[in-house]
């Protein structure tokens, strides 16, 4: 019998094809896993299950409580609620870590970005209340809560704590949004004062926050945000060091924790076989170290990073010409 039984939801678009990658990978370590796989998305409509997300892919998650997850396909502007809202929200996976690194063998502006993004991941504009006020005025609701701020401003001390990490930089908009964002510091500042003094803390307004990441990104270690601020920072953060095909994540809650790239379903590439599947094969190497299984994911880190040291088998976002399937296949043969 499998040690682990772990969920996987191929996805719409590149999904399928850069976790079928990953999940070779991942097998290839040694990792004894049962996959159960199962549909989400515009996948699960196209396949009849009248659902974006259907119970049984929900009731898995619950069950085995780890899951691989491809990206999905979210409609702008209309259609269904976003698939990952749903499952973050449902499964109450409050923390997304997105650790930004530089990488070996990948040039870019600099040199030695080693961050994590910590964003809350269940409230803020992210609560999907919107409503019409009369025809030509809409509005969105911004949502914080003490429970959730403090939980996730615990997380982010953690997380520094035990990684060994030295500073925690707060981005916010708390002079415009002085009772949301204001709560958010006030949580985050608190949590510091009185749990962990001995961590280094620093508040930014979001704007020069910015200007600052982009001028020096070493300066910073741990940044803990709002939901919709930790979205578009992962992407900005993402393209200082090397893009979104280097870029994992995590999404993490007190019962179960789903483990996927930043990246979407990018259907610019959807079924051309190119697509880095590095990102989902770093989240897997997350997801090994969540299982304690450090001494796989200490493997499958030193694979990938020699091959891309080497440099003869990058994907084409990466300036390479190696196919999903081809880089995956280098990746394995490095395994030692
Ligand atoms: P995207 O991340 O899919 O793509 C942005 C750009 O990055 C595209 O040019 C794409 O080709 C490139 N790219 C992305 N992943 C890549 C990879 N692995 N290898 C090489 N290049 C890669 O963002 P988008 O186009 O804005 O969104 C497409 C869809 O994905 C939307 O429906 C969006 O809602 C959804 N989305 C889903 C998730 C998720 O499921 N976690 C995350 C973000 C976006």
């Amino acid at each position: 019998m499998a040690k682990y039984t772990i969920v996987l939801i191929p996805g719409d678009g590149i999904g399928p094809e850069v976790t079928s990658a990953a999940r070779r990978v991942l097998e290839a370590t040694g990792l004894s896993v049962e996959w159960v796989v199962l549909p989400a998305g515009a996948t699960a409509i196209d396949q009849g299950l009248g659902d974006v997300l259907p119970q049984r892919t929900l009731a898995a998650i619950t069950a085995h409580k780890i899951c691989l997850k491809g990206p999905v396909t979210t409609p702008v502007g209309g259609g269904f609620q976003s698939v990952n809202v749903q499952l973050r929200k449902k499964l109450n996976l409050y923390a997304a870590i997105r650790p930004v690194r530089s990488m070996p063998g990948i040039k870019t502006r600099f040199e030695n970005v080693d961050l994590i993004i910590v964003r809350e991941n269940t409230e803020g504009l992210y609560s999907g209340i919107e409503n019409e006020v009369i025809p030509g005025v809409v509005t969105s609701l911004k949502v914080a809560t003490e429970v959730a701020c403090t939980r996730i401003a615990r997380y982010a001390f953690r997380y520094a704590t035990r990684r060994k990490r030295r500073k925690v930089t707060v981005f916010h908009k708390a002079n415009i949004m002085k009772m949301t964002d204001g709560l958010f510091l006030k949580c985050a500042r608190r949590i510091w004062e009185e749990e962990y003094p001995n961590i280094d803390y620093e508040e930014l307004i979001i704007d020069a926050g910015c200007m600052k990441l982009i001028q020096d990104p070493t300066r910073f270690d741990v940044l803990l945000m709002e939901n919709l601020y930790g979205d578009l920072m992962s992407d900005l953060c993402a393209g200082l060091v090397g893009g979104l095909g280097v870029t994992p994540g995590a999404n993490i809650g007190d019962d179960a924790a789903i483990f996927e790239a930043v990246h979407g379903s990018a259907p610019d590439l959807a079924g051309k076989g190119w697509a880095n599947p590095l990102a989902v094969i770093m989240s897997g190497v997350m997801m090994l170290r969540h299982l304690h299984e450090d001494a796989l994911a200490d493997k499958l880190r030193n694979a990938y990073n020699a091959v891309l040291s080497e440099r003869t088998k990058l994907t084409r976002d990466l300036n390479g010409e190696a196919s999903t399937e081809e880089f995956a296949d280098a990746v394995i043969s490095k395994l030692v």
